[in-house]
């Protein structure tokens, strides 16, 4: 063969390779459009002002790792105004972490319920870093400030009025709509939803959905001018390890060749490639290409086509200077310990502990990872034990339910996209999946990232605004759910 035809066939190539990056792009998600028309005129605005005042009310109960039950009584006595039956449910032995759960029945009650939850519970708020008291509800202009406004009492409040809309305009339901407010949902649910899926298994059945916490809508994150509903459809699972090491104690002017804290380091050096790989699954291909919609030439381009072996690798570039997007794409390594039990400066210390949590992509298994590591401590000496293991957890991105809520999302505010997102920490959501729930994460609303940052730091705030939109989309959202489940049967 000669060079000139050599050179010709790889010119051939690399044209049928050039058309490919141009004709096949990833696949987006597919949101229906709400139908106009069936939905009962609503003064959302009055509505979000009275709405207002009880996540104020909501926000005075310091439902703080506890006292959950009085935040359940307080839902429960505005349930009961609006004629609403609701029940309290305990934990056994410790009556002040409680959970509340309300009913609307549908036509049909045995399959495609669903379910609205959010937490009673909030997180500790240091009084001294905020410009606000914390848990007194104040209301300035249009913005309440409080712990709890976003995580989670804001939603709490969004499904509530949702649900008194259903049940004040008698829409008819074909599935099932439960309320659920949840305790311990911020210290691993013991006492709340993994109670009540233990004990109460029940409840949820005739239940197939459930709108919870796990993503939010922004505004102006990620691209500038944007306006995007994450709505979490999948969480990694944690890997959480304890570490060990012994070996014999020295001098510091002598060190041998091997010592505790020297093995812990090198190993630790090597836990740490096992999160080097970035992996674009089917969804996060689907994430990229929504923001391809939003993002101009040549962006648009790459992040159309995530997958695509030679635009992988300008992305790749893109992925790892962001954190976020980092822990969407690959199985991460923190470490989160290191101890040698200092002695003196001079005194090499004979035992080194630590610590490493590792959060794995859904798909992926734990046990064999955590086996993995094991055996590379064997190699260092150093002794990995699991303290945690848990897998990832996912729910279709095609679902109807999935797809009602992008779409109705999308036309409450114009000019937004909705995209399918994968959170790096976990809520209930990850128990209820476990039981065959398919669930979703949104609050839907616009926050800017100054509100996301007050999600367990300081000066959290929600608007009436957010509240407002909150309150249309996920009443909307149960009426075209519900006559998208009619027209199935
Ligand atoms: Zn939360």
């Amino acid at each position: 063969m000669s060079l000139r035809k050599i050179g010709f066939g790889i010119l051939g190539l690399l044209g049928i390779f050039l058309l490919y990056t141009v004709f096949i792009t990833e696949r987006g998600i597919h949101p229906i459009p709400p139908k106009a028309g069936e939905i009962p005129n609503i003064d959302y605005g009055t509505l979000s002002e009275q709405a207002a005042k009880d996540l104020q009310s909501y926000i005075r109960i310091a439902t703080v790792r506890g006292r959950e039950k009085e935040g359940a009584l307080f839902l429960k006595s505005i349930l009961d105004k609006r004629g609403i039956s609701s029940r309290v449910i305990e934990f056994p032995g410790k009556p002040d972490r409680a959970s509340l759960v309300a009913e609307i029945k549908g036509k049909d009650r045995t399959k495609g319920g669903l379910i609205l939850t959010s937490h009673i519970d909030v997180v500790e708020a240091d009084p001294k870093e905020w410009t606000e008291p914390p848990f007194a509800g104040v209301r300035k202009g249009e913005r309440i400030y409080g712990r709890g406004a976003v995580d989670v009492k804001g939603l709490g409040i969004m499904q509530l009025y949702a649900f008194f809309l259903v049940h004040e305009k008698k829409i008819p339901l074909t599935n099932n709509l439960m309320f659920l407010a949840l305790a311990d949902e911020e210290s691993r649910s013991l006492h709340g939803a993994r109670f009540l899926i233990q004990k109460h298994r029940e409840l949820f059945n005739g239940y197939e959905y459930v709108l919870n916490e796990g993503g939010t809508g922004t505004r102006d994150i990620a691209i500038k001018g944007s306006k995007i509903f994450n709505i979490q459809h999948a969480e990694k699972g944690a890997v959480w390890l304890d570490l060990k090491t012994k070996a014999d104690p020295g001098h510091g002017s002598t060190p041998p060749l091997k010592y505790a804290a020297k093995s812990m380091v090198d190993f630790l050096e090597e836990v740490q490639k096992l999160g080097d790989k970035t992996t674009i699954g089917e969804e996060t291909a689907a994430f990229f290409f929504s923001l391809g919609d939003l993002s101009s030439f040549p962006n648009s381009f790459v992040l159309k086509r995530s997958r695509n072996p030679v635009l992988f690798l300008i992305l790749k570039g893109v992925i790892q200077s962001n954190r976020h997007l980092r822990a969407m794409t690959r199985n991460t390594v923190s470490i989160t310990g290191i101890d040698s039990h200092q002695a003196g400066i001079n005194v090499i210390t004979s035992e080194t502990t630590g610590s490493v949590d590792m959060r794995i992509l859904p798909g992926q298994d734990e046990k064999k990872i955590f086996q993995e590591v094991k055996t590379l401590g064997e190699k260092y000496d150093v002794e990995v034990s699991a303290r945690h293991l848990e897998p990832g957890t996912i729910s279709p991105m095609d679902s109807p339910l999935f797809r009602i809520l992008a779409g109705v999302a999308m036309s409450v505010e114009p000019g937004s996209v909705a995209v399918p997102f994968l959170s790096p920490g976990t809520t209930d959501s990850s128990y209820m999946r476990a039981i065959g729930l398919k669930c979703y994460g949104l609050i839907p609303a616009l926050l800017t990232s100054e509100e996301i940052d007050g999600i367990h730091g300081k000066n959290e705030s929600m608007t009436v605004t957010q509240l407002k939109m909150g309150i249309e989309i996920l009443f909307k959202t149960v009426i075209e759910y519900n006559q998208v489940e009619k027209e199935k049967h």
